[in-house]
């Protein structure tokens, strides 16, 4: 919101300052990092990056967020200037900066996830010609199955972004020490600036030997928040979390996954009586004109893990016939189940009108072992201002039952 001029001062964007963290009882340390974690004594060896100095500090109870950090692609030219990253403050100021800057007129995106596109996006605002390119077949790929990217395809393209799909960055090309040039596999596209939003990496190879991890460096935790090491938790983007859709744990680096894992360390600190209730991974996005959400398994997910799905789709009108057109828009939903306990797994919203509310509807059947014939028949509100005499969710839902030749 930022980055479109939406929010005007970078300083406002925050949940709490240091002051009012202080009043709650928290001592905050800006400028000061950890450097090492040492369990068996339970201290911290810290560096105050203000003074240089370094100082040991003793903890009863230790909680680990570190988060991670963007992942630049390892391909020649990568140390030029002008390829950035979009992650924290100064990113969002040095990008901003960029956006305005009159000598920058091409601009590639690596990456097209959410944080690609929310970029990419920002920049065509800006007026500047926008190149995003991704080795995967679709934009949102991840998120998105193709009955929703084939229609965010067209609004991109029809809002001057070009997309550069299954293409590889081989090569980034620079002029007087500053990026002029992206070379992939099939192309090459000209950038005096590139973003780089090609994932992230947990930011933990300064924990090795204080905490067990994974082999791609997360740290590994139990249902508690605890890591290998007593009295020391891990939390958010570094750690993996239980996927209840998937009944596994994975990645899913998000603020609100971050928070809830928070709130469950502290919950646990003394003794170990709160098990996290898992996630389903619900997110939401705007793209120019279109909002929409999803949770749960999409075809990409289930593929990853295996999982056989079923779902149906609705591509209808969000009101009804004889409600004036300018009223409502055209609405896609796609509800994914199991075929064998007819359990719900997933579901994707996508309109121009803000429909994204019924995901997290969606989040808490899968989180409750809702059945698509729960669904059918749930007590939803019929207001012919806001939806149908059945409702979408209710439709979604006996739709699956036509198909599983129920009613
Ligand atoms: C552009 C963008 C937009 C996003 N939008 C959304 C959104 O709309 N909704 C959503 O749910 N999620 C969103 N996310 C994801 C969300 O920001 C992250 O999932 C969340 O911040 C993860 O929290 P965390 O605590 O794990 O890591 P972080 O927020 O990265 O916090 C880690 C902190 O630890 C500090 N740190 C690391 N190592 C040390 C050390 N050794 N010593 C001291 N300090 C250290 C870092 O400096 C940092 O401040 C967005 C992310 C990006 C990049």
């Amino acid at each position: 919101m930022y980055l479109e001029g939406v929010v005007k001062d970078v300083n406002s964007i925050r949940y709490m300052t240091a002051e009012e963290m202080e009043q709650r009882g928290v001592r905050v340390f800006t400028n000061t990092e950890i450097t090492k974690v040492i369990p068996d004594k339970h201290e911290v060896e810290v560096l105050d990056h203000v003074s240089g100095q370094t100082r040991k500090e003793t903890y009863d109870k230790l909680i680990l967020s570190p988060g991670a950090n963007p992942f630049i692609l390892p391909v020649p030219g990568h140390e030029l200037q002008n390829i950035e990253t979009m992650r924290g403050r100064q990113d969002t100021i040095d990008l901003k900066l960029h956006s305005v800057d009159p000598d920058i007129q091409n601009v590639v995106v690596v990456g097209g996830g959410y944080i690609g596109i929310e970029a990419a996006e920002a920049f065509v605002k800006a007026g500047k010609n926008v190149t995003l390119v991704d080795i995967i077949t679709r934009p949102l790929g991840l998120y998105l199955d193709q009955e929703f990217t084939d229609i965010l395809e067209k609004e991109m393209t029809n809002n001057g972004m070009n997309l550069a799909m299954e293409e590889k960055v081989v090569e980034f090309v620079g002029k007087d020490g500053k990026v002029s040039k992206v070379v992939t596999d099939k192309g090459e596209y000209p950038a005096e600036l590139v973003v780089m939003s090609a994932g992230v990496r947990p930011n933990t190879a300064w924990l090795q030997g204080a905490v067990d991890m994974h082999s791609n460096g997360m740290i590994k935790t139990d249902e508690y928040m605890r890591t290998s090491a007593e009295d020391v938790f891990a939390v958010g983007d570094a750690t993996l979390i239980q996927y209840n859709p998937g009944q596994t744990t994975v990645n899913i680096a998000l603020a609100t996954n971050a928070r809830r894992q928070g709130r469950y360390a502290v919950k646990n600190l003394e003794e170990a009586n709160y098990p996290f209730p898992g996630v389903q991974g619900s997110s939401a996005l705007r793209v120019f004109d279109y909002k929409f959400a999803s949770t749960g398994l999409n075809d990409q997910m289930a593929d990853r893990l295996k999982i056989e799905t079923k779902s149906v789709l609705l591509d209808q009108d969000t009101l009804m016939d004889f409600v004036p057109a300018n009223m409502k828009d055209r609405m896609l939903f796609k509800l994914v189940y199991d075929p064998k306990t007819h359990a719900i797994l997933g579901a994707q919203i996508m309109s121009k009108k803000d429909l994204t509310a019924n995901i997290n509807a969606i989040s808490i059947a899968i989180q409750t072992k809702f059945t698509i014939e729960q669904l059918a028949y749930a007590d939803f509100f019929f207001q012919p201002e806001f939806d149908t005499p059945w409702n979408l969710l209710n439709m979604a839902g006996l739709k699956a039952l036509h198909q599983e030749n129920e009613s």
